[in-house]
């Protein structure tokens, strides 16, 4: 990803902190970032020449006490702090992007849901807009279709006068900008095929989503090159045992990266421990699952011209159905780590790592010399709040 504002970030230290680094825990350890990357990494204490060049030229964070992973990769985020990716607004996503810088998020993925083809086109038109690095807040990677292609009967709480057939005329249009990174369709529908071909033939990864695929029509969508499950439990065929249906193809079929909603309403606590031990550090995709309602007060929610409520830490349509998240990745870490006990390079995968593999991004989800700089730190010794949010080389957020 280019670096914004043209000129080269400062170089930037970090010491003292846990780092959470793809070959382990060092407690203490040292980063430094410089040109948008991360250029050094150790254990124990930064060398004497390293300190003292930074301090020279850059910033210099004492992280001790604190936690530094890899910055959070949401690739399904609706909204925030008011905006909606459907409102199709440059502003409200940048709004967004900052608004999820907040709460540790580097990188994300604005999500459409099931709406007619004109307000898809002005959507995907907007990310593009804005797509890259945003000044103050994440780096927009592109743009997530949960729809329109779902089966109307996993609905959950997607608009059904927006749910269509899968159309591989309407995909070749959607995803003809280039800005497509992940389409979240039913598998089990008629014309799924050709739909999944056209993505995969772009480099689109394919995510089976809102479904009531059984068994064998999973594994054949794994054979069709489906690699993606969206909000593993939610809108899809439970678990049976003699016939597993889509969650026990999610559990079961290591090909899946399974997306989860951490936010302990979409899901049991007890059921995050069977997703984590069923896929391991490898197979689990925070995603926060956010609509506009995320970082604002309890009151009432526009979800695309219908009235949700957004109370105690839930949205929910007036039938009762949960309408997306106010979730945070920050928020959503803590929950998954009670849940399962992982330690912190598990987590780092989990919410960024392998978010970014499934996106096929190399230099985003680690912390490794070369990566981008995109770099989270929360205090507490990983307990607290998000201390210092940092994009490709840039602090973009400290907590004052
Ligand atoms: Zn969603």
């Amino acid at each position: 990803m280019p670096v914004a504002g043209g000129e080269a970030p400062p170089p930037l230290l970090i010491f003292g902190a846990a780092v959470a680094a793809v070959d382990g825990v060092w407690s203490p350890g040292w980063l430094v970032a410089a040109g948008g990357r991360i250029q050094a990494l150790g254990p124990g204490e930064a060398p004497g020449g390293v300190r003292t060049e930074v301090r020279a030229l850059g910033s210099v964070v004492d992280g001790r006490g604190c936690v530094l992973l890899p910055g959070f990769v949401d690739v399904h985020v609706h909204g925030g702090d008011g905006a909606d990716a459907m409102d199709a607004d440059p502003d409200g996503l940048r709004r967004m992007a900052r608004f999820h810088a907040t709460h540790g998020v580097t990188a994300l993925v604005p999500t459409t849901w099931s709406a007619p083809p004109a307000a898809l086109d002005a959507a995907v038109g907007a990310i593009a807009e804005v797509v890259g690095p945003v000044d103050g807040g994440a780096t927009i990677l592109g743009a997530h279709l949960e729809g329109p292609w779902i089966n109307p009967a996993r609905a959950g709480a997607q608009d059904a006068s927006g749910i269509r057939l899968p159309d591989v005329a309407e995909a070749r249009r959607l995803l003809g900008g280039g800005m497509v990174r992940l389409v979240a369709l039913a598998p089990e529908m008629p014309g799924a095929g050709d739909v999944i071909a056209e993505c995969r033939a772009r480099g689109v990864t394919v995510s089976a989503g809102h479904t009531e695929a059984g068994w064998d029509e999973m594994v054949a969508a794994v054979g069709a090159g489906v690699r993606h499950v969206t909000h593993t439990f939610n809108a899809m065929a439970g678990l049976g045992h003699r016939e597993p249906a889509t969650v026990g193809a999610a559990l079961a079929l290591p090909e899946l990266r399974c997306e989860l909603i951490a936010d302990g309403r979409h899901v049991h606590p007890g059921a995050m421990a069977v997703l984590a031990r069923a896929k391991g550090p490898g197979g689990v995709v925070l995603i926060s699952d956010a609509v506009r309602a995320a970082g604002l007060p309890d009151g009432e929610v526009d979800l695309g011209g219908r009235a949700a409520q957004h109370c105690c830490g839930a949205v929910r349509l007036p039938d009762g159905r949960l309408a997306g998240s106010v979730l945070t990745l920050d928020g959503a870490v803590r929950r998954f780590a009670a849940a399962t006990g992982w330690g912190w390079s598990d987590l780092a995968r989990a919410a960024a790592g392998n978010a970014a593999d499934a996106l096929g991004l190399t230099t985003k989800g680690r912390l490794a010399a070369g990566a981008d700089a995109d770099l989270v730190l929360l205090g507490d010794d990983g307990a607290g709040e998000v201390v210092l949010t940092v994009v490709e080389g840039r602090i973009v957020h400290h907590r004052p």
